[in-house]
């Protein structure tokens, strides 16, 4: 569903040239709740911005759902994009002028969607993900938990096989970050996605049926989390790390 081959990419900073990923070997086979972890600066946002087309790799082969995404033209990345991954972000990224329901319909009128069948869609996802009561509400008018849950509808609304989120709990309390991890988990089992969090807290990828742990920009080893808990899951990556 998802692999990746010999994936390379590096950042020009100024003069110097920083590595960000360093040969990744990756294959994700969904559908199911998949975590990668890893140090900050291994490599976990980069490798997400490449899974999703929002960047390309400097080499490499990225296949997602049995597509090329490393080498897409202008208008098939538009198109990938938009209903090949939904991609959602630790703060959010809603419009604060727009509502929930208008912030789910956007990339949908943007697409030449028609406004009834936009409509339509954004409050049967609010509706599934909780919100039916809030499409009228502006961010700021609702909590962590519910702007990313707006989100999440947002990335749903093409429903893509694959759903990519780049710690998406990390600006929100532990209660709140549990239920949501229980929601992406659901996303995976109850509408067959593949999901990919990426995380660097224990007790996020334990929430995730298998996690890959990036070092140094290259995936260090996976593993299963069957009934591990966060300590069990943090003690796992190290050693593999070490290794
Ligand atoms: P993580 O998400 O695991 O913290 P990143 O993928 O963000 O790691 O970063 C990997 C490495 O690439 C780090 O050394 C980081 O400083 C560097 N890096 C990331 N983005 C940029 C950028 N836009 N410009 C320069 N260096 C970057
Ligand atoms: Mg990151």
């Amino acid at each position: 569903m998802i692999r990746c081959r010999d994936v390379h990419k590096a950042y020009r900073l100024g003069g110097t040239r920083v590595a960000a990923l360093r040969g990744v070997d990756l294959e994700i086979e969904g559908p199911g709740f998949f975590g990668v972890t890893g140090a900050s600066g291994s490599g976990k946002s980069t490798l997400l911005h490449l899974l999703g087309a929002l960047d390309t790799p400097d080499r490499g082969e990225i296949e997602i759902a049995g597509e090329r995404v490393d080498r897409l033209r202008e208008r098939e990345l538009t198109r990938f994009r938009r209903r090949g991954v939904g991609v959602v972000f630790q703060q959010f990224n809603l419009l604060p002028t727009l509502t929930a329901r208008q912030n789910v319909e956007l990339p949908a009128l943007l697409a030449g969607e028609s406004e009834s069948w936009a409509k339509g869609r954004a409050d049967e996802l609010l509706g599934a993900l909780g919100l039916g009561t809030r499409g009228g509400h502006r961010p700021d008018a609702l909590s962590g938990g519910e702007q990313q849950r707006v989100a999440i509808a947002r990335a749903l609304l093409f429903a893509p096989p694959v759903l990519l989120a780049d710690e998406p709990t990390g600006a929100l309390d532990s209660r709140t970050s549990a239920t949501l991890w229980s929601l992406l988990a659901s996303l995976a089992r109850e509408r067959s996605m593949t999901v990919v969090m990426v995380t660097h807290e224990p007790a996020a990828a334990a929430q995730c049926q298998q996690v890959y742990v990036l070092a140094d920009g290259r995936v260090a080893g996976r593993f299963d989390t069957g009934g591990m808990d966060a300590a069990g899951v943090a003690t796992r990556a190290a050693g593999m790390v070490r290794a």
